[in-house]
């Protein structure tokens, strides 16, 4: 970062104007625009040029983490530059939306013509200066574009390095509905991928996650995903007899480092030890105002456990999620009477609909505890 004393910066070929009043320099480049511009929608540069010049120091907003400092006030020549420590690209996209054009604004609003890798760099660089009507606009056009276009907005982001920047943009600026839909597309690609693009998804999410306290969740549900996609559930082929060659390979796991390695092998054996749970009913709680509990209910809900979960998924979400959907709408919930020509409809039956709705939620919510994934 930063150029070395005897390095001459380069005039940036798009942002340098001659009529600028106010010299920036990033990394080796120098960028002249105008001050009352620069200024005039950033709360951050407001608050620098009311400062004394040359002895101030100022920090932009969440930027502490990259000791992004402004230093040695000036401004006003090439020799006595304002230092911001951004990047080239990303300094470049924030004058981009400081001088655009009206037909360079619409363009971002159509699918076909808007850049979204430079949008993602405006929204990191318009929150960090504090441009916030610039930072809303940004988010409204790529939110907008990421709704009507969700399968294929990962895709145009130029590159997984964007979308992790988004993903955690999303969280600090509370845009969360985005950062669902987001994360569930990037479930999806390792999930359904073909192999390499999946780990590659994959490796690209735990590295996120790994690096953020906003991605607990997400970093469980990749861990999953990524069993989901290499199908690591799925039954395979009839054993034959004498052969009880069972061997399971976690999809090169050696060719994860150590403490991933553990995480996927732990969430495996944990989701696969509730699944061999799951094969017996759960019990249910007494209820003192139901008559018929202890002999229609405990025995009419065990029945149609045991004949709902018979040709369930070897996924213990997919197990819990296939009984919801044998309960939703209106579906009763009905049981064979001994002689197995009736069939009877359990008295308590909306109550255990409920608590079979509340299994689902608690699997969703306890996804990352399998996998071992620590609490900050
Ligand atoms: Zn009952």
């Amino acid at each position: 970062m930063g150029s070395t004393p005897n390095q001459i910066p380069t005039r940036d070929q798009a942002y340098y104007f001659l009529d600028g009043s106010c010299v920036i320099q990033v990394q080796d480049h120098l960028f002249r625009v105008h001050r009352s511009l620069l200024e005039r929608d950033s709360s951050f540069f407001q608050t620098v040029f009311s400062l004394p010049q040359a002895t101030s120091v100022a920090e932009g907003r969440g930027g502490g983490e990259e000791g992004d400092a402004i230093v040695a006030l000036e401004g006003h020549s090439d020799g006595h530059p304002i230092i911001c420590q951004d990047s080239v690209d990303d300094f470049r996209a924030l004058c981009w939306a400081l001088y655009a054009r009206p037909k360079d604004i619409i363009a971002q609003q159509k699918w076909l013509t808007v850049d979204i890798p430079r949008l993602i760099r405006i929204i990191s660089m318009t929150h960090k200066y504090e441009y916030e009507h610039f930072e809303d606009w940004s988010w409204e056009t790529l939110d907008a574009h990421s709704t009507t276009n969700a399968d294929q907005f990962i895709p145009r982001c130029g590159g997984w390095v964007h979308v992790q920047k988004l993903l955690i943009l999303c969280y600090q600026s509370g845009r969360l509905p985005f950062a669902q839909r987001l994360e569930n597309e990037w479930l999806n690609i390792i999930r359904t991928s073909d192999a390499s693009e999946s780990r590659i998804a994959f490796d690209a999410a735990l590295d996120a996650a790994e690096g953020s306290s906003y991605l607990r969740r997400f970093h469980g549900k990749a861990y999953y995903a990524y069993l989901k996609g290499i199908r690591i559930f799925q039954q395979g082929p009839v054993m034959s007899i004498a052969n009880s060659d069972g061997y399971v390979d976690l999809g090169g796991p050696s060719t994860f480092n150590e403490p991933r390695r553990i995480h996927l092998c732990q969430g495996f054996w944990s989701l696969a030890r509730l699944r061999s749970k799951l094969y017996t009913a759960p019990k249910i709680d007494d209820n003192p105002s139901c008559n018929k509990h202890t002999k229609e209910c405990k025995r009419g809900w065990e029945a149609w456990w045991n004949e709902a979960s018979k040709s369930a998924s070897n996924d213990p979400g997919e197990f819990i999620q296939g009984m919801v959907s044998k309960l939703s709408g209106n579906s009763s919930m009905t049981y064979k009477n001994k002689d197995g020509a009736r069939s009877a409809q359990v008295p308590c039956s909306n109550q255990l609909k409920e608590g079979v709705r509340q299994m689902a939620k608690i699997f969703d919510d306890s996804i990352p505890d399998h996998f071992l994934i620590p609490r900050d």
